[in-house]
C-alpha cells in the first residue's frame, strides 16, 4: 500500500481517538459548567457582597501601592471567546474569582441581576426553565455577560431591542479608588453610558441587572430563500417590523436564506414540524439550513418552509458548530451524518478546552484565517457584501440586522441613521481571492476597516484592529463622553484606553499600510 495512504489512515485513527478522549472530557466539563449540578441556582446578595469585598481588597491594595502598572482582570486569555487577546503580563491583575452566579430574579420587577462571569448559556438555561428570558441573547453558550457588556453583543432580536447593553437597567461597578457604585439612567448616568464597549477600562463590573421578558416554548422559524443580496435586504427590511428574530446566512452570491422567528407556545402541525436542531445526531445548524436552501430551490414556486424550534435550542443554534468554525477543526467529518451519530454528543466544544488547545497554534498556523464582523447602514450593505465577495470570497456569511439608537454605547451613529437598521455581516474563514489561494488576513482586514470608515460602518473590536488612533476615534465615539468620564473618575492612571488595550499596535502586531497596499 502507498505510504501516503497508510499515513493518512494512521492520522485519521489518531484524530478520532483524540476526539473521543477530548470529547469525553468536554461532555463532563460542559455538564458541570453549564448545568452546574453541584452548586445552587444563585448566590443572593449576602454572598455576592462577600465576593465583591474580596475584589475590592485587591483594588485597594493597587490604589495603596505604587500604581506603576495598570489594572486588568486576571481571567486567563485562553478562556476568552474574543479573538484579539490582550497580553496581560505587564498588568496588575485583579481576580474576579467566582463572580459568576445569578444574584436575584425579581419576577415582579421583571429583572434579573447576575454577576459578570456568568455565561450566557448558563443564564438562559436558568431563565427559560422559569418562563423568562432576556430580550437579546447572544448565541455562543460561553460568552460571559461581563464580556458582552464590556465588549460587544448583538443578536437576531437586535432589530427590535438594540444591542445587548441596551437590555441593562443597572450596573454595579468597582471603581479604581475602591468605591462600589451603582449606575443607571437615574444615578451615575455618565458611567452607565461609558461602560458598554469600554473593554474593562473604566472599572470592574461586579453585577448587571437586566430586564426580562416572558419566554415561550418554541420559536416558529420561517425560512425564506432568495438569490440576490438586494432581495435578501428587502426581505430583512420588510420583516423587521413583524418578527421577533431575524437572521440571514449567505451561502454564495446567489444563495441567501433569511430566517424570521417568533416565539410561540404550541406547534401548529398544519404549518410545519418540530425540529430539535441541537439534538446530538443533528448536523450543525448552518448545514441543516443549507439543506433547507436546497429543498426551497427544488420547490421553485414555493419559497417558504416553517419549523418549530425549542426556544433554548434556537438561542444557542450556532454553539455546536461555533457558527461554521468547527469545519476547520474537523475538515473531514464535519458534514458526515455517521460522524454526528457517533460523536455529535461531544459538541459544542467548551471554549476553555478549545482555547487551551488551539490558542498556542492559532497565530502560527492561521495567519490567513479571518474572524471579523463589519456593521454598516442598511443602504451600504449590498456594497459591502459585493466588495467582500470580490476581496474575500468567504462563505457562509452571517447577516444580522440591528436597530440603532442614541444609547448604543460608543457607536458614533450619524443623525440620519438614528433609529435605522444597520446590518452585521460576519466573515469567519479563509479569504480566497482566487479559488485555493490563501492570503494574509492583515491587509484584507485593513481594506475593510477603511471601507467601514468611508461608509459610516464599524468593525468588531473582539478581533484584530489595525486602525490608527485617529481612525479609531472617527469610527467610534469615545471623544464625547468616554475620555471625560475617565478623567473625572480617575481611570487614566488605573486602566489603558480602549485603543491602547485592544489595537494591533498595543498588541505589537504588524500595522504597515504600505505592505498592506502591496498585498491587496
Ligand atoms: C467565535 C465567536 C463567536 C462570537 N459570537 C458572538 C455572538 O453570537 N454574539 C455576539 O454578540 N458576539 C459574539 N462574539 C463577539 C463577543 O461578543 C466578544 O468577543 C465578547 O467580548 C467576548 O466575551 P467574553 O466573555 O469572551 O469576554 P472577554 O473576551 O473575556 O472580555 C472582553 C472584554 O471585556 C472585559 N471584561 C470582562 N469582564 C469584565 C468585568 N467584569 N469588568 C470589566 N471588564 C470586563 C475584558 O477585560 C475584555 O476587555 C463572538 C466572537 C467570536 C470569536
Amino acid at each position: 500500500m502507498d505510504n501516503n495512504i497508510v499515513l493518512n489512515i494512521f492520522l485519521t485513527i489518531m484524530k478520532i481517538c483524540l476526539h473521543i478522549f477530548l470529547g469525553g472530557i468536554n461532555v463532563i466539563y460542559n455538564y458541570i459548567t453549564l448545568e452546574r449540578p453541584f452548586t445552587g441556582q444563585g448566590c443572593g446578595w449576602v454572598e455576592h457582597k462577600i465576593k465583591v469585598d474580596k475584589v475590592q481588597k485587591q483594588v485597594n491594595s493597587w490604589a495603596g501601592g505604587d500604581r506603576k502598572r495598570k489594572m486588568c482582570t486576571a481571567r486567563p486569555v485562553w478562556k476568552s471567546v474574543s479573538v484579539s487577546k490582550t497580553n496581560k503580563s505587564g498588568y496588575y491583575q485583579i481576580d474576579l474569582g467566582n463572580l459568576n452566579d445569578v444574584v436575584e430574579i425579581n419576577e415582579e420587577e421583571m429583572t434579573v441581576t447576575v454577576e459578570p462571569g456568568m455565561c450566557i448559556g448558563r443564564l438562559t438555561r436558568i431563565l427559560v426553565k422559569k418562563g423568562w428570558t432576556l430580550p437579546v441573547v447572544p448565541e455562543i453558550d460561553y460568552l460571559t455577560v461581563g464580556g458582552l457588556i464590556a465588549g460587544a453583543g448583538l443578536e437576531s432580536s437586535s432589530h427590535n431591542y438594540g444591542l445587548f447593553c441596551q437590555c441593562v437597567v443597572e450596573t454595579e461597578i468597582l471603581m479604581p479608588n475602591g468605591e462600589v457604585l451603582t449606575c443607571s439612567r437615574e444615578q451615575n448616568f455618565d458611567l452607565a453610558n461609558a461602560i458598554p464597549h469600554s473593554y474593562g477600562t473604566i472599572g470592574f463590573i461586579t453585577a448587571l441587572k437586566f430586564k426580562m421578558i416572558r419566554a415561550k416554548k418554541y420559536v416558529e422559524l420561517d425560512y425564506r430563500f432568495t438569490n440576490t443580496i438586494e432581495d435578501a435586504l428587502k426581505l430583512i427590511n420588510e420583516g423587521s417590523s413583524r418578527h421577533e428574530f431575524i437572521e440571514g446566512i449567505a451561502y454564495s452570491k446567489e444563495k441567501f436564506l433569511i430566517m424570521f422567528g417568533n416565539m410561540v407556545d404550541t406547534v401548529d402541525p398544519t404549518k410545519g414540524r418540530e425540529n430539535p436542531i441541537n439534538r446530538w445526531y443533528k448536523k450543525f445548524f448552518y448545514l441543516q439550513v443549507e439543506e433547507i436552501v436546497e429543498k426551497l430551490i427544488e420547490k421553485r414556486n414555493n419559497n417558504q418552509i416553517i419549523e418549530y424550534v425549542p426556544l433554548l435550542q434556537y438561542y444557542h443554534r450556532h454553539s455546536r458548530g461555533m457558527f461554521w468554525l468547527e469545519r476547520y477543526a474537523n475538515p473531514f467529518f464535519y458534514n458526515s451524518q455517521i460522524f454526528m451519530w457517533l460523536f455529535g454528543c461531544t459538541f459544542p466544544f467548551h471554549i476553555d478546552i478549545l482555547g487551551l488547545i488551539s490558542r498556542p497554534i492559532y497565530d502560527v498556523l492561521y495567519q490567513s484565517f479571518m474572524i471579523q464582523d463589519f456593521v454598516v447602514p442598511e443602504e451600504k450593505t449590498a456594497k459591502l457584501f459585493n466588495e467582500a465577495d470580490k476581496m474575500l470570497n468567504i462563505y457562509p456569511v452571517w447577516m444580522c440586522p440591528a436597530r440603532t439608537s442614541e444609547t448604543g454605547g460608543c457607536f458614533n451613529i450619524p443623525e440620519k441613521y438614528l433609529n435605522c437598521l444597520y446590518i452585521d455581516l460576519g466573515f469567519y474563514g479563509y479569504p480566497k481571492k482566487n479559488k485555493g489561494d490563501k492570503l494574509n488576513r492583515k491587509p484584507l482586514l485593513r481594506h475593510f476597516e477603511k471601507f467601514c470608515l468611508k461608509n459610516n460602518g464599524y468593525q468588531g473590536l473582539y478581533a484584530d484592529c489595525y486602525m490608527s488612533k485617529e481612525e479609531f476615534e472617527t469610527m467610534f465615539d469615545f471623544k464625547s463622553f468616554y475620555y471625560k468620564v475617565r478623567k473625572e473618575r480617575n481611570c487614566d492612571e488605573a486602566f489603558p484606553t480602549v485603543y491602547d488595550k485592544i489595537s494591533a499596535k498595543a498588541r505589537n502586531l504588524e500595522s504597515d499600510d504600505d505592505m498592506n497596499h502591496k498585498q491587496c
